[in-house]
């Protein structure tokens, strides 16, 4: 870490012309928070639940996970954690849980494992919901939507863990905010309908960018043709973000398109309300916002959104960083 950067740790994300961002971080285990406050972040966008649970030889029980997911509501309180239920398939395994597909990031994973084992999703939520008894700063986020009935049917089990756990009177539960995950290009199509049925919405840029362009992201041959600067990739999250905005959703994205200081740029120019991103990041984040007046940045994504390829606009992008110091 530059001493150049350290000069960011206690400033605010302010443009120079007075635009305030929001700029929080994603964590999955306790090591991540100490960085994280250290370098100002106001509140976790991103809990990846799955972290501990990838940590241990079998699922932990639901007094495991109500102190592990306690320490991560404590550390931030009053803040906001947004703690994602558990996300694995894909190109996440749990070693007790294998799932052996020929096709995996279009096989069972994210919401799909856990709508088919109830019972998993419960004891998460439940110790979610009990970890964040008198703290209320807990948000909870779905992730690899595809349907509207996948969400209706997380919510519908959210209450009853509110339900059941109030009548138990252990401990003393409060709904907490729900949102999406952007990730599935339907979900993006299919906003407004999804919008009706949350409190937030949540882009993830690194699936949603692989599933836009049919590029896996962890594919090193194909990496050259992934880019959170394809046109398709930024004119679909500026779709998202202007029509949950229409019907007054917050909108974050916690990809790792918010934490590239050029992305990062054009994000705040579309509106977005939070950018959360790995600590590691959020330094140099939080200089460009403040170097970066807002009606410059807006300019500038008014301008390369009507450019055609990926290069053009990073060029650009970077030629105004560069620019700015
Ligand atoms: C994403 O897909 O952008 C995201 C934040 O989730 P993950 O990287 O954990 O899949
Ligand atoms: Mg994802």
């Amino acid at each position: 870490l530059t001493a150049e950067l350290d000069a960011y740790k206690d400033r605010d994300a302010v443009t120079p012309d007075g635009f305030a961002v929001s700029l929080c971080v994603n964590t999955g285990l306790m090591a991540d928070v100490a960085r994280a406050k250290d370098r100002g972040a106001e509140g976790v966008g991103l809990y990846r639940s799955e972290i501990p649970f990838m940590l241990r030889e079998r699922f932990p029980s639901e007094e495991e996970q109500r102190q592990i997911y306690r320490q991560q509501l404590e550390a931030f309180a009053p803040k906001s954690v947004t703690m994602r239920t558990l996300d694995i398939g894909g190109d996440k395994d749990l070693p007790y849980f294998p799932i052996r597909e020929d096709n995996p990031a279009l096989g069972w994973r994210g919401i799909r494992v856990t709508l088919d084992h109830p019972e998993i999703f419960m004891v998460q939520v439940r110790a979610m919901l009990k970890a964040a008894t008198d703290l209320n700063n807990l948000h909870i986020l779905l992730p690899m939507v595809t349907s509207v009935s996948e969400v209706e049917d997380a919510v519908a089990l959210i209450h009853r863990a509110v339900e059941e756990l109030q009548e138990e009177g252990e401990y003393a539960v409060t709904l907490p905010r729900i949102g999406v995950m952007v990730e599935v290009p339907a979900t993006i199509i299919q906003i407004a309908d999804l919008c009706r049925l949350v409190d937030f919405v949540s882009i993830g840029s690194n699936d949603l960018t692989q599933y836009l362009l049919a590029v896996d992201r962890n594919n090193s041959r194909v990496a050259n043709l992934y880019s959170a600067y394809h046109p398709a990739v930024l004119r679909a999250v500026r779709y998202v973000v202007n029509e949950a905005h229409r019907v007054n959703k917050p909108v974050s994205i916690c990809g790792e398109m918010a934490g590239d200081p050029g992305t990062a740029i054009l994000l705040m120019a579309m509106g977005f309300d939070t950018l959360s991103m790995s600590a590691s990041n959020l330094l140099k984040v939080r200089k460009a916002i403040c170097l970066t007046p807002m009606a410059q940045a807006k300019a500038l994504l008014e301008r390369v959104l009507a450019f055609d390829k990926p290069e053009d606009i990073r060029a650009e992008v970077e030629e105004e960083l560069t620019a700015l110091g």
